[in-house]
């Protein structure tokens, strides 16, 4: 065990970037930002101080003695190596927050206010420690930092804060009672908040910003063994938390494929209570009465925002015939316009795929739509000279028995469909084992509502693309998922309910 956190520095990262002037979209219009009066910038050569496991608010090297290498996607250099988790590790940490759950420990006798308060000073450490956590997320996962400073932080201490406020809410009932740091408080937010105890175990891809949050939690009191922290692989510690007969939920973003394994795997040990975030392949309905410009413009950042990298990418555009061509025209202009490069650096709107599995599958899956006779209007290669980077692709005429119109392709790649008429698009929009999210573009209430409502999706945004609060239930249908993330619908997947009945006396009557 060791108490004092490594000291590793990252190297700076590389550039030879097509940079251009301030890219005026950065700022999602969901988030509600206020106007920011000067762009932040990125930490110079961040201190990457945390890369042991964390149990009991202390740091550790892992039982095996193996590590995780952590790489920058944008130019492929080592960034640090983290301790690795397997399967004794993650025990270590289940009896940790098996003990810290114990009747009578101060954190179950903890008062609901105190809770709620925690919480509220983690997400102002949060605040406090913005850019250096903005600047890790750049530089772990690729993601452009302005979009990490104002979405992904800005969510995460939303989250925080609005769980910290439920915290002294949540009562029992008298008959007549779900991208890495955004996903780390989309878990421990409301499983705190309800007085739970948490091992996490992070993507293997982005584990430094968990590690920092790891520090963050010691630091704003919470006792140890609250939250857990086990960086490892998905097919050791991910399997191991999975089967642990001492764990009684868990709450998994990722594919479908491997929330089909948790869900075995929680059958075949515990009966463990799972709720699954998964993927997506979500129809994004633009009816000819729409506002154009704005409606190429959401479709656009709706599918290319995260270089595509996210599980509500509006993958499928559905476009009415009269605008079909006109779209496809301007979407294509857009994308062209798009700037690739270092995501640290100012101007840059779209950094590298996070790992070369990702990379080489959305390649495979270009190639695919060629061969199967879409037309690809551009993109459709790598680019640059280092760094996992794909440039912007748009294919049109796409059909939906086509692979890219049927496949999560998880990257930066829009197929733009043509439709006829409302009952047409409905079915061919439903017509998939995915039901996330789904978005409509219409001046027409009566579209509108007929379309919501026919949706076979968890989130349906009218007008709107990847609108998103911490108050609004977060989840899918179908294979998209089980359960909600956020909101009130997000507490009942952290309680139990519990009837107990009294009989009254009636000694007295
Ligand atoms: P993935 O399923 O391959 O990996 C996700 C996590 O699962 C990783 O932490 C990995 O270590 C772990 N894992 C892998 N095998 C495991 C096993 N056998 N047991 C336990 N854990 C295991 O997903 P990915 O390809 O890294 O992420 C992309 C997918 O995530 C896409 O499908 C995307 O739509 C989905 N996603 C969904 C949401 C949502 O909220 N619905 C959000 C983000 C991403």
């Amino acid at each position: 065990m060791n108490s004092q956190p490594d000291n590793c520095h990252q190297q700076n990262a590389g550039n030879g970037c097509n940079h251009q002037g301030p890219n005026q979209n950065h700022k999602s219009q969901h988030v509600g930002e206020p106007e920011a009066q000067a762009l932040p910038m990125p930490v110079p050569d961040p201190p990457i101080q945390y890369t042991k496991l964390f149990i009991s608010n202390e740091w550790h090297e892992s039982c095996s003695g193996r590590k995780i290498p952590v790489y920058n996607p944008a130019t492929g250099e080592l960034l640090c190596e983290v301790e690795e988790a397997d399967a004794e590790d993650v025990d270590k940490a289940v009896r940790s927050a098996r003990a810290t759950f114990q009747v009578g420990s101060p954190w179950r006798s903890m008062n609901a206010s105190d809770r709620g308060h925690l919480l509220s000073r983690l997400a102002d450490l949060v605040e406090r420690d913005r850019l250096l956590l903005a600047t890790l997320e750049a530089l772990d996962s690729g993601k452009v930092f302005l979009m990490a400073y104002f979405v992904d932080l800005m969510a995460t201490i939303k989250t925080l804060r609005y769980y910290g406020g439920w915290a002294d809410k949540i009562h029992g009932k008298t008959i007549p009672w779900n991208f890495p740091l955004m996903m780390f408080a989309w878990k421990i937010a409301p499983a705190l908040c309800c007085g739970n105890t948490v091992v996490i175990k992070p993507a293997e891809q982005t584990p430094l910003s968990a590690l920092h949050m790891a520090a963050l939690i010691k630091e704003a009191g919470f006792p140890p063994g609250v939250v857990n922290v086990v960086p490892g692989y998905g097919q050791t510690a991910g399997c191991a938390i999975s089967h642990h007969m001492d764990i009684d939920k868990i709450a998994f973003t990722g594919s479908t494929a491997v929330g089909k394994l948790i869900q075995k795997a929680a059958g075949d040990s515990n009966l463990k209570r799972v709720t699954l975030e998964l993927g997506g392949k979500n129809p994004n309905i633009v009816f000819a009465d729409c506002d154009l410009e704005y409606a190429v413009e959401q479709a656009h950042s709706g599918l290319f925002f995260n270089q595509g990298q996210c599980c509500l990418a509006g993958s499928r555009v559905f476009v009415e015939e009269p605008i079909y061509e006109e779209f496809v025209r301007r979407s294509v202009e857009r994308a062209r316009s798009k700037v690739l490069g270092d995501p640290l650096l100012p101007g840059v709107d779209q950094g590298p795929q996070i790992d070369h599995k990702q990379f080489d599958k959305i390649m495979e899956l270009i190639e695919s739509g060629k061969r199967e006779g879409a037309t690809l209007e551009c993109g459709g290669s790598p680019w640059g000279q280092q760094g996992l980077f794909i440039q912007p692709t748009v294919f049109s005429n796409v059909t939906d028995d086509m692979r890219i119109a049927k496949e999560e392709i998880f990257g930066p790649v829009q197929q733009i469909m043509c439709f006829r008429s409302i009952h047409e698009v409905i079915q061919r929009a439903n017509a998939t084992h995915y039901g996330l999210a789904a978005g409509v573009f219409t001046n027409d209430i009566d579209k509108a509502l007929t379309v919501s409502s026919a949706l076979q999706a968890g989130m349906v945004w009218v007008n709107c693309y990847n609108a998103m609060s911490a108050q609004c239930p977060f989840g899918g249908f179908k294979m998209s998922g089980n359960g909600r993330e956020l909101g009130e619908y997000a507490l009942q997947e952290y309680t139990e309910v519990k009837a107990v009945t009294i009989k009254i006396s009636q000694k007295n009557s």
